[in-house]
């Protein structure tokens, strides 16, 4: 078959969404995911995976268990787009083409953008949640003191927070495993604050402190010296440089002229450079920044009205997240219906929601959750059943953390359920 009504490309979190939540709409919808992989991935668990707080395994399902009842799965990879002739090219498959087209590749790693990354992960020189959480906690059990650098790129990622989520963690566990004294944890970040949003970032301010976390804004990440263990900074504002680095400092860190920094590492954990997929990126349909050319509040494409994009791989300008798949699936899903009732894709109900579990130690949680701009808008639902505020740590934060979303997500968001 090489024409459906509505085709899917990806079969991740906002793919299988879409497509469950059409067809509990109308179950005879004619439906076709393009998703190369046989397995499908609990990505936000990661983060307690890299700090040995849950098992890698239960982050992970045979995609044949979770596509959507009466969804063709067309188990190869999307190339090419031809939105003039409603048609995407694939790898093995040949031509299909659609009537709606519905883009959600996610995002791809790119390490190769910070010199020496690809060869500093692979052999094991810096370790990321992104590609290999278990080798975090591997390389979290061996650290036996010394600097333990935590940093991002410049490039937008998923779920923003998990780079500083896992340098809370770890620093708790050098605190309970008597390695306190004898670690300096560092977080580097391009950004110019450690969150956002006003009131975690507040949160966030204390949590730094009872660690003793060096904080370093403006530090973005170009080069990997694998050899003197080394990573190399731009100083993204050296006029608002407000901390001087002295020459030989408690960190070993050194800077030359004003933007070149070099931090020494014992243990180096980072998010890699992310982009949208290539085969996106050098679309008709992508944006200057290479992310799909959507409306930022229908997520239907600027120029062709039958395609939608969300998840991560859509040009929003907001986090991307899980969380936020769950706020743009509905929208999408309300437009394609109403597409196929020839009216038109009115529904511009998205404001941006995202959240962010930032996990800030075992036990302990805060929830960010936020709109394009910036607002906290704790979700009302939540707050009833959580009782407290969620701007501040909270151990039952952490607990729905860890049992509550991934049950959510395995039982409602990929059946289509609303949630
Ligand atoms: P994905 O779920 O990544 O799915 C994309 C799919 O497209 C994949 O299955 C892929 O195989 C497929 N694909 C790619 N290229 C092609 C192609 N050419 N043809 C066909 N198919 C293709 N989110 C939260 O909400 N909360 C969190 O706490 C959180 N923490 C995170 C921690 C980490 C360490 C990571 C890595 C992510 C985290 N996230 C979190 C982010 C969340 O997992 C993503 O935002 C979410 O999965 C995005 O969904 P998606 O469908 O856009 O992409």
């Amino acid at each position: 078959k090489s024409h459906y009504q509505i085709l899917v490309i990806g079969g991740g979190t906002a793919g299988i969404m879409t497509a469950a939540q059409m067809l509990r709409k109308n179950a005879k919808l004619d439906i076709a995911i393009i998703e190369p992989s046989e397995t499908h991935y609990y990505q936000p668990a990661w983060t307690l995976v890299g700090a040995g707080d849950y098992e890698f395994d239960k982050t992970v399902r045979a995609t044949a268990d979770i596509m959507p009842k009466g969804v063709d799965w067309i188990k190869d990879r999307a190339t090419g787009f031809d939105p003039e002739n409603n048609l995407v090219s694939t790898l093995e498959s040949g031509n299909i083409t659609y009537d709606y087209l519905v883009v959600a590749t996610g995002l791809v790693m790119e390490p190769g953008m910070i010199k020496g990354l690809p060869e500093a992960l692979e052999q094991g020189v810096a370790c990321s949640n992104y590609i290999n959480p278990e080798h975090t906690w591997e390389t979290l059990r061996n650290f036996k003191g010394g600097n333990a650098l935590f940093t991002q790129p410049t490039t937008p990622i998923k779920c923003g927070g998990a780079p500083q989520k896992i340098a809370y963690l770890a620093a708790d566990y050098f605190r309970k495993n008597g390695l306190k004294d004898k670690a300096n944890v560092i977080f580097a970040t391009p950004g110019t604050v450690i969150f956002g949003v006003k009131e975690i970032r507040e949160t966030l301010m204390h949590v730094i402190d009872r660690y003793g976390i060096h904080f370093k804004p403006f530090y973005a990440p170009k080069e990997i010296d694998i050899e003197n263990r080394i990573v190399h900074f731009s100083h993204t504002a050296p006029d608002e440089n407000t901390c001087v680095i002295n020459e030989d400092n408690d960190l070993g860190e050194k800077m030359y002229g004003d933007v070149d920094i070099h931090v020494p590492f014992d243990m180096l954990h980072l998010a890699p450079p992310q982009a949208a997929p290539k085969f996106v990126r050098e679309s008709v349909l992508s944006n200057d920044a290479g992310w799909l050319d959507v409306d930022h509040h229908s997520m239907q494409h600027k120029k062709y009205p039958n395609i939608f994009g969300l998840g991560d791989v859509a040009g929003l300008p907001t986090a991307k997240t899980g969380a936020a798949v769950r706020k743009q699936v509905p929208v999408v899903v309300d437009n394609l219906v109403k597409l196929m009732a020839d009216k038109t894709a009115d529904n511009h109900s998205y404001n941006g929601y995202s959240s962010c579990p930032l996990v800030t130690g075992y036990g302990k949680m805060t929830l960010a959750e936020f709109d394009y701009k910036n607002n906290f808008i704790p979700d009302p639902k939540l707050k009833r059943m959580l009782v407290f505020n969620s701007a501040k740590e909270h151990w039952r934060l952490y607990m729905f953390k860890k049992y509550g979303l991934p049950y959510l997500y395995w039982n409602k968001m990929m059946k289509g359920k609303k949630v």
